[in-house]
């Protein structure tokens, strides 16, 4: 078994466990359980995959998030890169205010004093009540219209504020020069044969990345699509 199939079979499988774990992957029940002074699980998980986004980057997104996986799922339709441009910036709103509420809503709770993994699930489990289904069926409809109308993982790009956590970490990686997982490239082997931008699921640029010797790009989901599909093993996929 290569290593993309191994990443599809793992973004497939928290695809299809998502009605158990949505709500340990949801910043709206951290907001919830912080406003009652509850570290919840879902706290406890983007905490996690912040911290290791210092060594790994995205990688959480390109290999583990069940949002993705929908969307990658979506690219058999939609193979378009998304437009980009001004509209990529709207996360970055999205996430200060996910942050302001989060910091309002522990002042207004006196702090954070309990600990609960399981908060607000049916024991352990995340969807079972028709209010519950309700949402989770609205969460995949929004992110297929993402999709399908805005791009390649057009929600990534446009709306997720967890992904703005990564992109953070990986900017102070970057500037303290801390080893991490990364792209590298050698343009000098580049056939110019585009396999690399065609499957990015990102939609990235990716021969023009090599071709310009910057591989460091903050939507890089760091998949290693790019360097599998290589014909000249032009893009390597490392820890440094
Ligand atoms: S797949 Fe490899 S050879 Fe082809 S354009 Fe990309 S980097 Fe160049
Ligand atoms: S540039 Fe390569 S590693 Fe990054 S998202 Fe695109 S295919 Fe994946």
């Amino acid at each position: 078994m290569n290593r993309q199939q191994i990443r599809k079979i793992l973004l497939f499988w928290m695809f299809i466990s998502l009605p158990v774990t949505l709500i340990y992957v949801s910043p709206v029940i951290l907001v919830k359980g912080a406003s009652e002074g509850i570290i919840t699980g879902s706290m406890i998980l983007i905490t996690l995959t912040f911290i290791a986004s210092f060594f790994v980057g995205r990688v959480w997104c390109g290999w583990f998030c069940p949002m993705g996986a929908e969307q990658e799922l979506c690219a058999e339709i939609q193979k378009s890169p998304v437009s980009g441009g001004k509209l990529n910036c709207i996360k970055y709103g999205v996430w200060l205010l996910w942050i302001l509420i989060i910091g309002f809503v522990i002042y207004n709770a006196g702090g954070l004093y309990a600990a609960d993994v399981f908060y607000d699930t049916d024991s352990g489990i995340s969807v079972t009540e028709p209010g519950a289904f309700m949402v989770y069926f609205i969460l995949l409809g929004v992110l297929f219209l993402f999709a399908v109308i805005a791009g390649k993982r057009g929600f990534c790009h446009y709306v997720c504020p967890i992904c703005v956590n990564f992109i953070i970490a990986r900017k102070i990686r970057n500037l303290i020069r801390w080893p991490a997982l990364h792209l590298d490239a050698d343009k000098s082997l580049c056939i110019q044969c585009n396999k690399c931008s065609k499957t990015c699921p990102m939609g990235l640029d990716v021969k023009g990345m090599v071709n310009e010797g910057k591989m460091e790009n903050p939507d890089c989901i760091l998949c290693a699509s790019c360097a599998d599909i290589c014909p000249r093993d032009a893009i390597t996929f490392r820890f440094l």
